[in-house]
């Protein structure tokens, strides 16, 4: 798995709450929901894996984040999370 989804922690506004922004649906058993902080409104990632049962976050930019809001459907939409993800 790659550094970048392994490495997960919220290091956002402490106490805030990640609110859902969009369901982007999943890819080799990974769900991922883009979120946004409820205390300064950046967008994350929140990564659930069923096989290790963990959550997380990861941080997105701008231009990540422009990618994911206009995602295709199906085959191209994950193979752009595979490629936004390193998987
Ligand atoms: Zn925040």
């Amino acid at each position: 798995m790659s550094a970048r989804i392994t490495n997960r922690e919220w290091c956002c506004c402490e106490g805030a709450a990640s609110e859902l922004v969009k369901d982007c649906g999943h890819t080799q058993s990974i769900d991922f929901v883009l979120v946004a902080c409820s205390g300064c409104g950046k967008r994350w990632m929140s990564l659930y894996s069923v096989f290790s049962s963990s959550v997380g976050y990861v941080s997105l930019n701008d231009n990540e984040v422009a990618r994911l809001m206009q995602m295709p459907e199906g085959r191209q939409g994950r193979r752009l999370l595979e490629e936004l993800f390193d998987l």
